[in-house]
């Protein structure tokens, strides 16, 4: 029966999840090897101890189904959860349909998004191995900003290489970082050898996350252990970290009295949709349940829709593992849309076997859909959405219009991954009318396409 008049569904500290959940345990497919960028042979630990620290490194390969939050990470997560689960009655009623739409709310964490639910942990992780800096990466910041938060808490340093144009363009986010005390440099930089060879064949390079990603991963491999990398998204140990967002979803959605048809989130790398997304497809593979899944990319950069399945480099200059993944090509650079989060060139390896096999749905929408729906949803619930959240929401909006059309009661989950308050910017051109749509760039995925590593591995056997 489901709860007739509650909005708000809450859950008390001592809900607070007390394990992540790690999918490897329930891959209903086989897991893919990860390859040495130079080697094309499976990587060590070695390689990745130069980056990781070893807990991490056993986390990413563990087939263990629940791995414990230790008590530090917890202490600092009940800052900001649980976070609430709302129902979204007001848009129900704008949008006159008989789904139910409820939404797990992530931007009340200090950074404003989801990405402290991994920086945490990865801060706590490297701090008790001793590590004393760590250096990442970030777009227009959301990355950034959360690290720095958590390094912060836990003592350490931080480098940030933050891709030029949005250093320039975005500066608020940059003095979050720089607030909690992070160093942030305008990427490329002439502090790498890549860096500095991309600024020798075009001076004014306005940066990529592919770039910034080797630069940072080059100023932790060269430092002789004294820096550690630490990326936000696509890695298995990142997704597992996120999985705290279903497991509270689902105690919520219990409070609700109702459960989910269908569970949407938006995909960068994969790691705020998966986040949500996992717990209940256990659910789906051990407990009979039905949920669809759903993934939902920009039309600007489609790795799960129009991408291929293939192994590829991680990064643009070819030092990240190359790992099986729906890509667009190491080398391709997306349009520069509003939801830089969502601009990479690849996605998470166990979300793209699940797509492959059938577990997961995708669906690539354009720019200016998604901000009619962020907008549509602010005037009727009164959060102003992250972009990349917007992508989810116009999802399920389409979803609810769809259960109206149908005479359908649908009941959709979908994660509202961050708030917009850094990106008004954006909000003001789409205001304003100056918003293109990029339809998927076919001819640049081509000759990106052209790039892939060419690696001869055996059929891995099945079961
Ligand atoms: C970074 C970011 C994303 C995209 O990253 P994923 O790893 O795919 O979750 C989505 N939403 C927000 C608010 C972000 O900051």
């Amino acid at each position: 029966m489901s709860n007739q008049d509650a909005t708000k569904f809450l859950l008390s500290e001592s809900d607070l999840p007390k394990q992540w959940y790690n999918i490897n345990a329930d891959l209903p497919v086989p897991p893919q090897p990860v390859l040495h960028p130079g080697t094309q042979e499976p990587v060590t630990p070695d390689f990745l101890a130069v980056l990781f620290p070893m807990e991490l490194i056993m986390q990413e390969v563990s087939a263990e189904r629940y791995i414990d939050i230790p008590e530090e990470v917890r202490e600092i997560y009940k800052l900001y959860r649980p976070t609430p689960l709302l129902r979204a009655r007001r848009l129900e009623k704008a949008l006159d349909t008989p789904a139910h739409i409820y939404y797990k709310y992530e931007g009340v964490s200090p950074a404003g998004s989801h990405k402290p639910n991994t920086a945490i942990p990865q801060a706590f992780y490297n701090k008790a191995a001793g590590t004393k800096a760590l250096t990442t990466e970030t777009g227009a910041g959301q990355w950034g900003s959360a690290l720095a938060l958590a390094c912060n808490f836990f003592d350490l340093a931080l480098e940030v290489y933050m891709v030029k144009v949005s250093y320039q363009q975005k500066p608020y986010r940059r003095v979050l970082m720089e607030t909690f005390g992070a160093e942030v440099f305008a990427s490329p930089t002439n502090r790498t050898n890549y860096g500095r060879s991309v600024l020798e064949q075009d001076a004014d390079n306005p940066g990529s996350l592919g770039i910034a990603i080797s630069e940072a991963v080059e100023a932790a491999a060269s430092s002789n252990g004294a820096k550690k990398y630490s990326l936000g998204s696509v890695l298995g140990h990142v997704l597992m970290h996120q999985s705290v967002i279903g497991e509270e979803a689902l105690k919520q959605m219990d409070l609700a009295g109702e459960y989910p048809d269908v569970v949407i989130g938006c995909v960068g790398g994969g790691s705020n949709f998966s986040g949500i997304a996992y717990p209940f497809l256990r659910q789906n593979l051990r407990d009979g349940q039905r949920t669809r899944l759903l993934a939902v990319e920009p039309t600007a950069a489609p790795s799960l829709t129009k991408g291929v399945y293939a192994f590829d480099y991680g990064d643009t200059a070819r030092t990240a593992p190359i790992v099986r993944m729906h890509t667009l090509g190491h080398s391709f650079v997306p349009a520069p849309i509003h939801a830089g989060g969502l601009r990479y060139h690849g996605m998470a390896p166990s979300l793209c076997a699940l797509y492959d096999a059938g577990y997961i749905e995708a669906r690539a929408v354009p720019q200016v859909p998604t901000f009619e729906a962020a907008a549509q949803f602010a005037r009727a619930e009164g959060i102003l959405p992250a972009p990349e959240s917007a992508h989810a929401i116009r999802a399920a909006i389409d979803e609810a219009l769809d259960a109206k059309e149908k005479g359908e009661k649908r009941v959709i989950l979908f994660n509202l991954s961050g708030h917009g308050h850094f990106d008004l910017g954006a909000y003001e051109n789409f205001l304003a009318g100056n918003l293109e749509n990029y339809e998927y760039p076919a001819a640049r995925v081509k000759a990106a396409l052209a790039d892939l590593p060419k690696v001869n591995l055996p059929e891995p056997a099945v079961g």
